[in-house]
């Protein structure tokens, strides 16, 4: 056999995700997990039952359109235009996609070429990497730092360089929970404009902001046309595990993603689709009790965290919490990370994975504060241990 390595080299080193690897080390050890981030309370219950009577009426049992169905598309541009005045066309302007992590690939491997470069905020994603990689595009990251994780506007403008293709933001940002304020969504835009860019925002916690509002960079001047808006029913409605992500942007940026996305997965989860067009329809108590309910969960935790130790960094959005761990006398989170599980019975996530400059994550662990009160309780008394020694 050849020597070659079986892996594509753009993905060497990416192994297995973390969230995968420390999924399993939470089985394994039966720790509570709050590292990979699911709801551990499944969504609303007439939206689970919207999902089951579609697959036992024969809706979207065979495949669907490729866009994704007309319900759902209309469903995408009327929540659109409800929470943040945007206008798009749900036949032209829509595109339904298997998870937003489908809609990430596709519009990377759409809109990249090699040689370009793509600015991104660090830490990133794990996918981010991946894909921006198997387009044989290069990563050029600008470095969320400590104390507060707020993008350095002044190096951002540094960064860009003829060859800088698309800025690739996130806001709510995981895993540092930043929230963009609209002066830096300004600034962002004015450069996008200034220097033609494009734009892919991961908007996924779009529902999940406690300090502050979400404000979609597609809606700043001169961004309608450039920026390709990516979110997902996973973290809004508590369904992780249905896939259902879209697209919103112009007829040509959708009309290039969706060329990518029909070689990737050409449709998915059909029944699915239904369920999601009524979730997102769901009455503004029930994005309010979400948020609600997620916020004194955050609360919950920052102070078990703080009390156990911690450094916390409190997120204005999304339902994990960066924290500092050199406060324990640690400072290694991945070392951390693999031995929490023995040494307290939880499991968390190293954030040193989502960055180039590993240095600059060396001492920081995200957690989840996606489950239930008890759950978070009973880590919290966990990680009380580690005083102990
Ligand atoms: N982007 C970010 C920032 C995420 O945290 C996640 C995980 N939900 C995704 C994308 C992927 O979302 P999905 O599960 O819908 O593919
Ligand atoms: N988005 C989730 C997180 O950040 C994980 C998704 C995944 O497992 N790929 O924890």
């Amino acid at each position: 056999m050849s020597t070659r390595p079986l892996l594509n080299r753009s993905l060497a080193g990416m192994g297995t995700t973390i969230f995968a690897e420390m999924s399993a080390l939470a089985v394994a050890t039966g720790s509570i997990n709050l590292g990979q981030g699911f709801p551990d309370t499944d969504g609303p219950r007439e939206i689970a039952e919207a999902a089951a009577r579609a697959v036992l009426e024969g809706r979207g049992n065979q495949y669907p359109p490729g866009p994704g169905i007309p319900e759902l598309r209309q469903a995408i541009a009327e929540h659109q235009s409800r929470f943040y005045g945007l206008a798009y066309d749900p036949d032209t302007e829509v595109l339904v996609t298997a998870g937003a992590t489908e809609a990430l690939a596709a519009a990377l491997l759409a809109l990249l070429e090699p040689g370009d470069e793509v600015i991104a905020f660090e830490p990133f994603y794990d996918s981010y990497a991946a894909c921006i990689a198997l387009a044989g595009a290069k990563r050029v990251p600008l470095t969320l730092r400590q104390p507060n994780f707020r993008p350095d506007l002044d190096e951002l403008r540094a960064l860009i360089t003829p060859r800088t293709r698309l800025l690739l933001v996130n806001t709510p940002h995981n895993p540092t929970g930043t929230v963009l304020t609209p002066e830096e969504l300004a600034a962002i835009a004015e450069l996008a404009v200034e220097h033609d860019l494009l734009v892919i925002t991961d908007e996924v916690y779009e529902h999940l902001v406690f300090a502050g509002a979400h404000h979609p960079l597609a809606a700043l001047p001169g961004m309608r046309e450039r920026t390709v808006s990516i979110s997902s029913a996973g973290k809004t409605f508590s369904f992780t595990g249905w896939k259902v992500g879209w697209v919103t942007a112009s007829a040509a940026l959708v009309s290039a993603v969706r060329t990518a996305k029909q070689y990737l997965t050409y449709v998915s989860a059909g029944p699915f689709q239904y369920a999601v067009a009524e979730a997102l329809r769901l009455p503004d108590s029930y994005y309010a009790d979400f948020r609600a309910d997620l916020h004194r969960k955050r609360d919950l935790l920052a102070a078990g965290l703080g009390a156990a130790g911690f450094g916390v960094h409190e997120p204005q959005g999304t339902y994990f919490i960066t924290t500092d761990i050199t406060p324990l006398g640690e400072e290694d989170g991945l070392e951390f990370c693999r031995a929490l599980p023995e040494r307290c019975g939880v499991v968390a996530i190293p954030n040193a994975v989502f960055y180039d400059d590993a240095e600059a994550g060396r001492s920081l662990v995200r957690f989840a504060f996606c489950k239930r009160i008890s759950v978070i309780e009973e880590a919290v008394t966990r990680l009380h241990t580690l005083h102990a020694g």
